[in-house]
This record gives structure tokens, sequence and C-alpha cells, in this order.
């Protein structure tokens, strides 16, 4: 197996100022400005998932949290 794959590659949470890398994906729609079946994908670490989930929530727009597939820290 050699898939080639850049360090740089590795995607970091969305937070404002984060670097960390993410484990989560959250997937939200905002009613007002994509169609129904549009998704869009905010990258969240450990430590933004609520944070970031939260805020998504309160305003509706949440649909799903998955976890980050490939993610090496998946079973830390
Ligand atoms: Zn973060």
């Amino acid at each position: 197996m050699s898939i080639p794959r850049s360090t740089d590659e590795v995607p970091s949470c969305s937070a404002r100022g984060c670097r960390a890398a993410a484990e989560w994906a959250l997937r939200w729609n905002n009613p007002r400005l994509h169609t129904a079946d549009r998704r869009k994908t905010w990258l969240a670490c450990a430590d933004h998932r609520s944070s970031l989930g939260d805020f998504l929530d309160a305003r509706g727009f949440l649909r799903e949290v998955a976890p980050l597939a490939g993610s090496p820290t998946l079973d830390g």
C-alpha cells in the first residue's frame, strides 16, 4: 500500500485560530442561503466539536455530526 499522502493535507479544525487536527465533521445547512439538500462542512477537533456544534445548533443549522473518516486519533 503506497497511497501518496502529503502531511500538509491533514484536515485541521475550522475553529478560529485552532490548528489542531480535525476529528469530526459537522454538516450544516442554512435554509436562507442553501437549498435543503446542500451541506456545508465544518471540521472540528475534539475540543471544538461541542462549541462549533452548539453554535450551529443554536441557529438551527446543524444537520449531523460524523467522525472524520481516516482520522488516526479516533481511537484515542
Ligand atoms: Zn479546534
